[in-house]
């Protein structure tokens, strides 16, 4: 199962270190971190950009990385810095973004845009980076990222919707759920992470902070570490359990 966990945003060498190294051992199997943050708010800290990348390539000596593209012209440095690259919610319709990863040959982590429509928008941004892929370079894997739609609810940052799991695992797709930004709220992301894994997802992505309420960026929704540590016991053992008694797992 992948377990992809860290920070919403590098902020120092120090912060990504300490957060790398401890959800690694606390069995994550994939690093996430953005270093090119794209922010509701123009006031809000945008990320350390470049840099951001040099420290994701010193994680990426012990576990593999994902982070975030949000320029054709970033693409290939992004690329050159990641094991897997993030198109994130509000570029899901970038056409050309979509177009410039799916050359790149990389694995894509593809997330839903808050409002997009599975079959006529998500599906199709999926479409349009495996053809690219197919044509240049045919390798790598793009995988559905659901992070929660917005919808007339405000208990929660968005709405998580759990049954484009199985509808994309029948389709063949590989499904990640990221119930940190589906929620906004750390106490329902394992609860949410056990359903996501019930409903056949082929893994999870979750924000972890060492210090949640300094982060700059999404402290609100982060995991403790303690909480991180809770959460890879509770899923791994579900997973176990289905893999012992489903015989479609
Ligand atoms: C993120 O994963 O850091 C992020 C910005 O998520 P989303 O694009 O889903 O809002
Ligand atoms: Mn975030």
């Amino acid at each position: 199962m992948i377990i992809i966990a860290g920070p919403c945003a590098i902020e120092s060498y120090d912060q990504a270190m300490r957060i790398a190294e401890f959800v690694y051992q606390a069995g994550a199997t994939m690093y996430r971190g953005g270093a090119f943050k794209p922010r509701s708010s123009p006031d809000d800290f945008q990320g350390m950009g470049e840099e951001g990348l040099y420290i994701l390539s010193d994680i990426r000596k012990f576990m593999p990385v994902v982070t975030e593209a949000t320029q054709i012209h970033h693409v290939n440095m992004v690329a050159n810095n990641c094991d897997m690259i993030q198109v994130g919610s509000r570029n899901m319709h970038n056409v050309e973004l979509l177009k410039a990863v799916g050359k790149t040959g990389k694995d894509i982590l593809l997330k839903r845009g808050y409002a997009a429509l599975l079959e006529e928008e998500w599906i199709n941004s999926y479409r349009y980076i495996e053809k690219e892929r197919e044509y240049y370079c045919k390798q790598g894997t793009t995988y559905m990222c659901e992070r929660g739609i917005r919808t007339y609810e405000k208990y929660t940052r968005n709405t998580l919707d759990l049954s484009v799991v199985p509808f994309l695992k029948n389709k063949g797709h590989q499904v990640i759920v990221d119930p940190s930004h589906a929620t906004g709220r750390p106490d329902l992301v394992i609860p949410l992470s056990l359903a996501a894994v019930a409903a056949g997802a082929n893994g999870i992505m979750v924000e972890v902070h060492d210090r949640p309420d300094e982060a700059k960026c999404d402290g609100h929704q982060a995991l403790s570490f303690h909480q991180f540590t809770e959460l890879v016991d509770k899923v791994t053992h579900l997973k176990q359990f289905m893999e012992n008694n489903f015989d479609e797992n």
